[in-house]
């Protein structure tokens, strides 16, 4: 069994509130939320981060970006919403499992910091 963490969300071997779910790809309520919604969109194939993805991997990029406009729409985020991917060490990326932050329901600041 994988110990990613992300991996096992997308199985169901760990449970999470879910918010979109498809054969590719889920997106689910995060443990600890910075803004009042705050959903995690991810590929179910493990992928560690942006820096190790294929040429193959590209139909599946294209799908959860074109996915995050429909999920934003369902969670109420028509004021606008932020997406945010943290890649590597310089960005804190915490989970090695490529993800997609949608933020919302609040002014964010600019530029981060
Ligand atoms: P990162 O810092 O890697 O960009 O983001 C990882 C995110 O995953 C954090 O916002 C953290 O709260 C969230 N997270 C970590 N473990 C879990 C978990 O088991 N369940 C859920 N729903 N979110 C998690
Ligand atoms: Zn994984």
């Amino acid at each position: 069994m994988t110990d990613c963490i992300f991996c096992r969300i997308g199985s169901h071997d760990i449970p999470s509130t879910v918010a979109y779910e498809d054969d590719k790809i889920i997106a689910f309520h995060d443990l600890e939320p910075q803004a009042p919604v705050h959903v995690l969109v991810i590929p179910k194939k493990h992928i560690e981060s942006l820096d190790d993805v294929t040429e193959e991997d590209q139909e599946l990029l294209g799908h959860i970006m074109f996915k995050i406009h429909e999920i934003a729409a369902d969670l109420g985020l028509a004021n606008g919403y932020r997406v945010v991917s943290n890649n590597g060490e310089d960005a804190f990326q915490t989970v090695k499992h490529l993800h997609f932050h949608i933020l919302g329901k609040r002014k964010m600041t600019w530029p981060p910091g």
